[in-house]
């Protein structure tokens, strides 16, 4: 039998990378883990609504790499809370009572949303606001991704204080993304279109951005597999990085 004290550590080493921050921006990764979690059984219940345990390939390999090209491009070090567990026995983007099923699942998935929180409290003490990236990986359509921000509803701080040009301008931060050649859905063009329903922000991005009282702007990023192969993976990093200082020179003022 496990013991408290030893999943604390195995928490914080093993099963979830948290990196603490810097700037105004928080990068979240909860479905690209392959690791077991000790004493903890397999999800079997089926009837949890939105029951998935299927890995988000390379999502969290790209977090990672997205952390590091933003503190070279912009000189600080992102907020960073990666999963190393399996969704096969925690899901992080469910409410705790959808995503666990065990007493050791609730321990680590208590450990990871104590790390958003704690990083989103303090990008709010420090910043006022900032904004949270929750990366994911689809296989609905290799060459797109799905921008989830509950039909911009959790970016709604930066859009009612700057306007649409924040959220669809060339120097926004998906703007930039779309003009380095990343094909966002909805489109810049057409960005009050509804989202894709399979993709329009889950637990993570309701629970911290803006339509909550304490959270930050959020967007889930759904990536398709071209964006996150062997190839193109370091690549993308750096567009979102790129994108990033740029929204981050004109959307992050102070106010
Ligand atoms: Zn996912």
């Amino acid at each position: 039998m496990i013991t408290l004290a030893l999943l604390t550590l195995l928490v914080d080493d093993e099963l979830i990378t948290i990196q603490k921050g810097e700037l105004p921006i928080v990068i979240s990764a909860p479905h690209g883990g392959r690791r077991a979690i000790p004493d903890c059984p397999l999800r079997i219940d089926t009837s949890r609504p939105q029951f998935v345990t299927v890995l988000d390939t390379s999502s969290d390999q790209l977090a990672e790499e997205t952390a590091r090209e933003v503190e070279k491009a912009l000189g600080k070090k992102p907020w960073l809370i990666i999963a190393r567990f399996s969704r096969k026995y925690v899901d992080a983007n469910r409410s705790e009572q959808n995503g666990t099923e065990s007493d050791a699942g609730r321990a680590v998935y208590r450990r990871y949303h104590q790390a958003l929180e704690e990083a989103v409290g303090e990008v709010r003490k420090q910043f006022q606001h900032g904004l949270l990236l929750d990366f994911h990986a689809q296989g609905a359509d290799s060459k797109t991704v799905f921008r989830g921000t509950n039909n911009l509803a959790s970016v709604k701080t930066t859009l009612d204080h700057f306007g649409d040009e924040s959220i669809n301008g060339p120097e926004s931060f998906l703007g930039k993304l779309e003009s380095q050649g990343i094909t966002i859905y909805p489109p810049r063009a057409q960005f009050r279109d509804k989202e894709n329903k399979s993709f329009n922000g889950g637990f993570i991005t309701q629970t911290y951005g803006a339509t909550s009282k304490r959270g930050i702007d959020a967007i889930q990023l759904e990536f398709g597999a071209s964006f996150r192969s062997k190839l193109t993976l370091s690549g993308t990093a750096q567009k979102i990085a790129i994108a990033l200082q740029s929204h981050s020179a004109r959307y992050f003022v102070k106010r």
